[in-house]
């Protein structure tokens, strides 16, 4: 395996000066890789890609990507971080003025003052990669938030980014919309694009990320591949901390239906795994 193209070192963050939210997380992913960050509601996922995209200031840490240091200290090297970092929230707030093409093609053609022709036929392959090729000039009103859920992706894609960073981008979908965004994840998946998922989709992590982090008010308390994460029983010091933890915050994020859960971590996970979950 070649050089570590995505570095996290030591990262922590907090908001407004308040108590760190993130306490010095450490990540390491390879070109191409996939990796699932899960973990419950306010254990710093999010957090963690708002950094890593430049819209929160680590307190300390390093993040280095394809071998240069990201410097989140000045407004021109955020700019840079915002090149090489593209987010998907659960909301997808696409411009409700302006066709799926216009969309996907406005950041490069204004604020990368590239040419609008170039940009809208990389637009129109864009919306085509995400099985969009027929909308190209219908308005997000006209679209199902399935759709427009994969504009926003294209969006981000359209940035050039070196890894995508996706937020819940099912959360806020109708069930029978989210296969259409997972297939295209999944596709980008098998095109080779690097990808830091947060999602409470467990199975669709289970299929597509090669590496899980798991959260925990704001440490990362393991990392493995998901078969090892989700299946086998934690080291006995991780179960301790697991257990003491659970208890002062029991709630599993798990897009809204949340339940009081007296069971480990690890038999959490195995039971959203199942398929009667
Ligand atoms: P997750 O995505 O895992 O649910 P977040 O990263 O959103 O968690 O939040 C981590 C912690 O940071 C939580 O304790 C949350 O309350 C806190 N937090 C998130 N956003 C803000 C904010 N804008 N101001 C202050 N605290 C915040
Ligand atoms: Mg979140």
């Amino acid at each position: 395996m070649g050089l570590t193209f995505l570095s996290i070192q030591g990262l922590s963050v907090s908001y407004g000066g308040k108590a760190d939210v993130l306490r010095d997380v450490s990540l390491d992913v390879q070109r191409g890789e996939v990796i699932g960050l899960i973990g419950p509601s306010g254990s710093g996922k999010s957090t963690i890609l708002r950094t890593l995209v430049g819209l929160l200031k680590p307190r300390a840490g390093t993040v280095t990507l394809d071998g240069q240091v990201v410097d989140y200290t000045s407004r021109a090297s955020l700019r840079g971080a915002r090149d090489r970092f593209a987010i998907v929230f659960q909301q997808y707030n696409l411009f409700q003025n302006m066709t799926a093409l216009r969309n996907v093609a406005i950041a490069p053609t204004l604020v990368k003052k590239r040419a609008k022709a170039d940009v809208e036929a990389e637009a129109r392959a864009l919306l085509a990669r995400v099985g969009l090729a027929e909308k190209v000039n219908a308005y997000p009103d006209e679209l199902s938030g399935g759709q427009q859920q994969r504009v926003a992706i294209a969006r981000a894609l359209a940035l050039k980014p070196d890894i995508l960073l996706l937020d819940e981008v099912t959360a806020a979908l109708d069930p029978e919309l989210v296969g259409e965004v997972l297939d295209t994840i999944r596709a980008l998946q098998r095109d080779g694009m690097t990808m830091l998922i947060v999602s409470h989709e467990m199975a669709f992590i289970r299929e597509v990320a090669s590496r899980v982090a798991f959260l925990d008010q704001g440490l990362i308390v393991e990392t493995g591949p998901p078969a090892e994460v989700f299946d086998q029983p934690r080291s006995p010091a991780q179960q301790k901390t697991g257990r003491n933890r659970h208890d002062r915050s029991p709630r599993l994020d798990d897009g809204g239906c949340r339940r009081r859960r007296s069971r480990s971590r690890a038999s959490d996970a195995k039971r959203r795994l199942s398929p009667s979950a």
